[in-house]
């Protein structure tokens, strides 16, 4: 039998973000329990949009690009059609602006996934990994508050029986209607809109090709319906119903809205099916076989705070709003991301347990805007409920219509988000006098201007690795290097030498124990490589790697990058003191003195 291991951290709940965390964690050896109170793993497609932002992290949890396409597909284009048939198409279009295609991007739109796939996926990563979800064990309660660790108790449902667990930390991963953020006393701010729901559904279709978004009726797009068929629209009754490809086969996510909706009436595969036929008027569409029908209730709400003491929140437990948008379980693995690596360092004593307070700092102030911009464009969507626009929208089939209600501009990527004025992220280059762009007002945490700073997101690169790392097969890249469990130290040495003392000072005040360094050489470099223990040579044969990190010239000619274990670039560093004084800032003085000795 397996050694049992006393867990570091409970993690309630394994939804995307209790799993993302559990394997995050299990990723930096961090022994972790995760419970759900379920029986069973949960069926159904819920979240179906993976942002390229998320995409992007799953090389650091394992998940290979052939594993995302095995199940995913690139986000089809959304399709209207005309009423009454249902037939003719009016408009097909991207319903969120591609990201424009360059070596730092590697994925340039979401790709579509049912959320129980994904979640089967990393149960398997977990699994792997020899930690299993255990179902049917539900938090209770926990006994104490305060900075103690926390004492839970959790009711094993099967066999009737309750068990008090002591843990160093507790995340309550457990969705908006858990426990957690009671039992943490923390409020839960904003509001419900029962007026606003939507059915949803999973459905396996005979009679459309799974090449479009399909979208009928006269809700979303009331005024479009209105100004090319005025007569065929009965306002009393708009109502649009949807279907979504749900990967490579003819599943779909069915999805009515509309204010006459009857939701308590449409309960059965039945009545869907009959509702899609009254709307759609494609009676040569029928339903197979319906897996699961729920109905959505609008609730755009944030937590006062993350963290309580030893306690934090993640996920929708701490943040719920509208589907419309596809960020919630985009940001609740961002959550998982950015505070796996901090409770690693704190759980190993290499950093202060103060370190966890950035947290909440880094995670707020982004997920206000998400809520923000998903409300917005919720009510964009929803604000025909009660009639039309005054304005035709175009009517011609277009590529990119941003007039579209439904259309999101290339932020919802999340590849803007950033931690910039985060308490833990430190500029060599930007002086004590100068204020850094992230703590002034009207700052944005999703977009973020062209020139990198610390706090934003790390782009990506093409390297040719001197000499070769067996371990990084087919086309090489940054992100490829990098990983869960150690920051990485990109030295850019420019043009000048190898033999530097400049270059050379840098790798005396690299923590190794939990940091790795990459020196990025310019594509032009045909220095003789040196060796240095724990340092790998990689070539910027594109030339987007110094561009991109706004490096390399002029004063910049040395400068070193320090990029995060959730691929931040947390410090950007000119001189060795710059770089110590980033590692001071985040393990704390002792914290880096202490691995500095081992
Ligand atoms: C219709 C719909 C469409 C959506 N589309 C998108 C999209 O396209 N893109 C996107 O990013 N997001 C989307 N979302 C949002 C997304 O589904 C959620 O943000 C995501 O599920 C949140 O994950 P989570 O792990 O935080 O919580 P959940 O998935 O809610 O998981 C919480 C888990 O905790 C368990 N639990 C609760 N209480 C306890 C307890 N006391 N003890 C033990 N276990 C407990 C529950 O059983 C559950 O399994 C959509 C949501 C809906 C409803």
């Amino acid at each position: 039998m397996a050694e049992q291991v006393e867990p570091a951290v409970l993690i309630v709940g394994a939804g995307p973000s209790g799993l993302v965390l559990a394997l995050h964690l299990r990723l930096n050896n961090v022994p972790v329990r995760i419970i759900d109170k379920q029986p069973e793993f949960s069926i159904g497609s819920r979240a179906t949009l993976i942002q390229p932002r998320t995409l992007e992290q799953f090389s650091l949890l394992g998940i290979t690009r052939e594993e995302i396409f095995e199940s995913g597909v690139v986000a089809h284009q959304m399709r209207i059609y005309a009423p009454p048939a249902g037939t003719t198409a009016v408009k097909t279009f991207n319903f969120q602006e591609p990201l424009e295609s360059r070596p730092s991007v590697p994925f340039t739109q979401p790709v579509t996934m049912s959320q129980d796939i994904f979640e089967s996926i990393l149960r398997s990563k977990l699994e792997a990994l020899g930690t299993k979800v255990e179902l049917g064990v539900e938090l209770k309660s926990i006994l104490n508050i305060g900075d103690e660790p926390p004492v839970a108790e959790l009711h094993h449902i099967k066999e009737n029986r309750t068990e008090m667990l002591k843990v160093p930390y507790l995340v309550g991963a457990d969705g908006a209607k858990g426990v957690c953020r009671q039992l943490f006393s923390i409020p839960f701010l904003g509001e419900t809109r029962e007026a606003d729901k939507m059915k949803i559904a999973d459905v396996e279709t005979d009679g459309i090709t799974n090449e479009f978004w399909h979208m009928w009726g006269s809700f979303a797009t009331a005024a479009l319906d209105f100004f090319i068929f005025p007569s065929s629209i009965d306002l009393k009754h708009v109502s649009s119903v949807g279907l979504k490809p749900l990967g490579h086969g003819n599943k779909f996510q069915y999805q009515l809205v509309g204010p006459k909706v009857n939701h308590e009436a449409l309960q059965t595969a039945e009545d869907l099916q009959n509702e899609f036929w009254e709307i759609s008027g494609r009676k040569d569409i029928t339903f197979k076989n319906v897996t699961w029908i729920t109905t959505w209730r609008g609730n755009m709400r944030l937590a006062q705070s993350l963290q309580s003491g030893r306690r934090f929140l993640i996920g929708d437990a701490g943040h719920c709003h509208s589907p419309a948008g596809g960020q919630g379980m985009n940001t609740s693995i961002l959550d998982a991301i950015n505070l796996s690596w901090k409770l690693a360092l704190v759980h190993n004593h290499h950093a202060s347990p103060s370190l966890l307070d950035s947290y909440e700092s880094e995670r707020l102030p982004v997920i206000a805007e998400m809520l923000d911009l998903t409300t917005a464009l919720h009510e964009k969507v929803w604000e025909n409920k009660n009639g039309i626009d005054s304005k035709p929208p175009p009517l011609e089939a277009t590529k990119e219509d941003s007039t579209d209600p439904m259309y999101r501009p290339k932020h919802f990527s999340q590849i803007g988000v950033n931690y910039r004025g985060s308490p833990i992220v430190f500029d060599e280059r930007v002086s004590s006098s100068q204020e850094s762009e992230g703590e002034g007002s009207g700052t944005s945490f999703y977009h973020s201007s062209t020139t990198l700073q610390a706090g934003d997101r790390a782009p990506d690169a093409e390297l040719t690795f001197t000499p070769e790392i067996p371990s990084l097969k087919g086309p090489q890249t940054l992100f490829s290097f990098f990983t869960p469990h150690s920051h990485t130290i990109l030295i850019f040495p420019g043009t000048s030498s190898l033999k530097s003392e400049k270059f050379v000072d840098f790798f005396s005040a690299i923590p190794w124990a939990i940091a790795q360094a990459l020196v990025v050489l310019p594509k032009e470099s045909e220095e003789e490589i040196p060796i240095i223990s724990g340092c790998q040579f990689g070539k910027d044969v594109a030339g987007s790697a110094y561009a991109d990190y706004g490096v390399g010239s002029g004063a910049w000619e040395h400068t070193a990058v320090v990029v995060r274990p959730d691929g931040i670039p947390g410090g950007f560093a000119k001189s060795v003191g710059g770089l110590k004084t980033y590692f001071e800032k985040l393990l704390g003085v002792d914290g880096y003195r202490m691995l500095m000795s081992l």
